[in-house]
């Protein structure tokens, strides 16, 4: 079984809710016959990231995370980093710094969790982002696989090569249209598209992405399950998928879509539509299934 917990489902603003980071989940069984899973895999983990994980690690069924009473960072096995946002990576230095100083026993005998992301992505975090705090250790310079396993995903002809859960579950970016500096595509940022292998069933996760439906059809319409990001209300020139473009999509991909990276306005009753139309707004901590 793969499952996908948000940790937070809200937009880099959001101050109800947490920032937009997933939590998967690859089990042998299922979370009714085992404890903790055998994998585990966080989509991004923003600023806001180590607040949403401590609120579900005292969740019924993620008691596994903590460790006492704090979190258990150790539990988490992977990072895949869509994208270099800080409501994506802001909670990294803290994951990281965790690892080594509180659960681990200094940097040598740290535990390391591997970093997974595009060659481009995985340089520049670690170049514009985290080594200003992270860098500087007692008595010498670390770099970032002093903290993580670097798995940089190869691109080819056919696109990024995917990784793996448990040697199932496959999976695979795609280049979102997120931020154009001059043109499509070219400041990097990913989402990604799942496969169970035994079952041939997907899952498609957008990633930061203005609406770009286009390209993401083939995906969403074979998907069990989409989870796309939103913004609730128009702008001249978004970064994100407004809902009014959602509201185009065909009945039937609506129906199986659920909207996260929503801002704090989502309770409004202009939006009281988006339950039937959609699979609904994201809800945080809670245990999607995305394939048997
Ligand atoms: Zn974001
Ligand atoms: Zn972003």
């Amino acid at each position: 079984m793969l499952t996908l917990t948000f940790l937070g489902v809200g937009s880099a603003f959001a101050k109800r809710n947490f920032h937009s980071n997933a939590l998967i989940e690859a089990w042998q069984t299922s979370p009714e016959k085992q404890p903790e899973p055998d994998d585990t895999l966080l989509i991004d983990f923003g600023g806001t990231g180590p607040l949403g994980i401590n609120g579900l690690k005292d969740k019924p069924g993620f008691e596994y995370l903590a460790i006492g009473n704090i979190v258990n960072y150790n539990k988490i096995k992977r990072v895949f980093v869509t994208h270099q946002h800080a409501d994506h990576i802001g909670g990294l230095e803290e994951m990281a710094f965790n690892n080594v100083f509180v659960h681990g026993s200094g940097s040598d005998k740290a535990f390391k969790p591997q970093i997974i992301s595009s060659m481009n992505i995985l340089v520049n975090l670690w170049d514009t982002s985290l080594k200003g705090g992270m860098s500087p250790l007692p008595g010498r310079y670390a770099l970032l696989q002093d903290y993580f396993f670097i798995l940089a995903l190869r691109s080819t002809a056919q696109g990024y090569e995917p990784f793996q859960m448990l040697k199932r579950y496959d999976f695979k970016i795609f280049p979102t249209d997120h931020i154009r500096i001059e043109r499509k595509y070219d400041w990097p940022s990913y989402g990604l598209y799942i496969t169970d292998t035994e079952s041939g069933e997907t899952a498609f996760y957008s990633g930061d992405t203005r609406f770009d439906y286009e390209v993401y059809e083939p995906m969403m319409t074979k998907a069990n399950l989409n989870f796309h990001d939103t913004q609730l209300h128009d702008d001249s020139a978004p970064v994100h998928t407004p809902l009014s473009d959602l509201r185009t999509l065909p009945p039937e991909v609506k129906k199986k879509t659920v909207l996260y990276h929503y801002g704090d306005s989502w309770t409004d009753p202009e939006f009281s539509f988006v339950p039937d139309e959609f699979a609904g707004f994201a809800t945080p901590h809670k245990r999607y299934v995305l394939f048997e």
